[in-house]
């Protein structure tokens, strides 16, 4: 499997840190808004990634922090006369309502920036006594970015390049333009922690190296977010942890490119912004998700109402071939396959393997999505009731483990249609009981005109359809 990684600038054979395991920490949303369609990118992407490792075999630990303290969090907290806490905690639930209906598998730790501040106070602790991290008299901490040797290989950028186009503004006191806070002294209404230098708050960029540490480990394999994170946040991680743990520390780094609204970046003041939420007004978020999958991660993304069009057709093709095939399946026997079903198997057995080819080239979910269509037409073709229960099982367990790895539900809205039958018919037994026979016949004929026989047996109701 391949991956390209930022640090190299090449596409590298994926070797984990650790034999069969992979960890993974992907920067989250800092929470002072609904989360809008450029953060759904990320956490859609690297959540296939996930589950791509996963179907691989991988034990994957991935973790997702949400910036919970922040000088956003805290004008709008003042904004709206409440705690900075209200805040974060209000949108950090209603962001993982938008994750759940994209389909985005909650990580196995979602860290919170405010509950690991002691940890961040030691880590600043140990790059302050080994000489990377220094106080001024106000209780500021600064990075010694100079004294990090390797400081810009992430984003290869030139340290003396970067000096001349920096300085150092009256207020501060830091030895150089280029170091960045650790720590810093509270403002009057912030919330702020005790520590050694001052009651004040941490930097943004410690809190990342503190919980891929913690919940990880010093050394990680994949470490991702979005392409404006590689500088300053990601090369700023880099120097803090290898500093601090003297061990490298992300082994890849993947960053996926940019969601722009009708060619132009989005903004609010350009009024071409969307939340996740307003998309889902229109759309099944599942839409939404094929969307973003149907291009390479690391290419810059048009949002637009046509692609939308296209992803839902799209989408709708593959969930209704699923579910035809489903119903050949639940209406066929355990008859085993013959030897022309044998062959069309192994045919189907190509798509998967172009899939998985796709999916090897560093994610190029894109030509994962083709490859997807190609064993719907190919299933539409080949799969009629009649065959085998063992061919026609094989077939559609093929079709949704690769709808599973991308994270496309194709269960949904016959689950959701099962549900409502059983309501149904929980209702005519109701309107038996009550001898309202007429309702009753109603719910029946109803049923029976979407295709559905009730048969009353000894065990109960039974359906099945026509
Ligand atoms: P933020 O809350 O701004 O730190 O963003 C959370 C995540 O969303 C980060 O990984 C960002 O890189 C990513 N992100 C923000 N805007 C966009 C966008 N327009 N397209 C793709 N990713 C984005
Ligand atoms: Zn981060």
């Amino acid at each position: 499997m391949k991956i390209y990684n930022t640090l190299s600038k090449t596409k590298e054979e994926f070797v984990p840190v650790r034999e069969g395991k992979v960890s993974m920490y992907v920067c989250g949303p800092t929470v002072y808004n609904l989360i809008h369609i450029g953060n759904a990118r990320p956490m859609i992407i690297f959540d296939t990634v996930r589950r791509y490792m996963e179907y691989k075999g991988y034990d994957v630990n991935y973790v997702s922090n949400f910036t919970d303290v922040d000088d956003k969090i805290i004008a709008k907290a003042i904004a709206e006369g409440v705690s900075a806490s209200e805040i974060s905690e209000k949108y950090i639930a209603e962001c993982k309502k938008d994750m759940e209906a994209m389909n985005v598998k909650p990580a196995t730790v979602h860290p919170l920036a405010t509950r690991e501040i002691d940890g961040m106070i030691e880590m600043i602790q140990t790059l302050i006594d080994k000489g990377y991290a220094y106080v001024v008299e106000d209780g500021t901490v600064y990075y010694r970015t100079r004294k990090f040797k390797e400081y810009g290989k992430l984003s290869k950028k030139n340290i003396d390049e970067l000096e001349a186009g920096k300085r150092i503004a009256i207020e501060e006191q830091k030895e150089d333009a280029l170091d960045f806070v650790l720590w810093k002294p509270k403002k009057e209404g912030e919330p702020y922690w005790e520590s050694p230098w001052c009651e004040g708050r941490p930097g943004w960029h410690i809190e990342c190296s503190v919980m891929a540490k913690k919940y990880l480990g010093e050394e990680i394999d994949i470490h991702a977010g979005g392409e404006d994170l590689i500088f300053p946040h990601h090369e700023n991680e880099i120097a803090q942890s290898e500093a601090a743990n003297g061990k490298p520390f992300a082994k890849y780094w993947m960053h996926n490119g940019f969601l722009n609204i009708d060619n132009r970046k989005m903004s609010k003041s350009l009024g071409n912004f969307f939340t996740v939420r307003d998309i889902s007004e229109k759309y099944d978020l599942q839409v939404l998700r094929f969307f973003m999958l149907s291009a390479h991660y690391r290419s810059p993304l048009n949002f637009s109402a046509d692609l939308m069009e296209a992803s839902k057709n799209g989408l709708e093709r593959i969930v209704t071939a699923a579910q035809r095939l489903k119903e050949l399946v639940d209406s066929a026997g355990n008859d085993p396959m013959d030897e022309k079903e044998q062959a069309l198997l192994t045919e189907s057995e190509g798509f998967v393997k172009k899939f998985e080819a796709a999916m090897e080239d560093d994610f190029n979910t894109a030509d994962g999505v083709s490859a997807i269509f190609e064993l719907v037409k190919f299933a539409n073709s080949s799969a009629q009731a009649g065959q085998s229960g063992e061919f026609l099982r094989a077939l559609y367990g093929m079709l949704a483990k690769l709808c599973d790895i991308m994270g496309i539900l194709i269960e949904k809205k016959e689950q959701a249609l099962d549900e409502e039958i059983e309501r149904l018919i929980e209702e005519r037994q109701e309107a038996r009981k009550a001898r309202d026979f007429a309702k009753a016949d109603q719910i029946r004929n109803d049923l029976l005109a979407r295709g559905i026989v009730l048969e009353d047996t000894r065990e109960g109701v039974k359906w099945k359809r026509a």
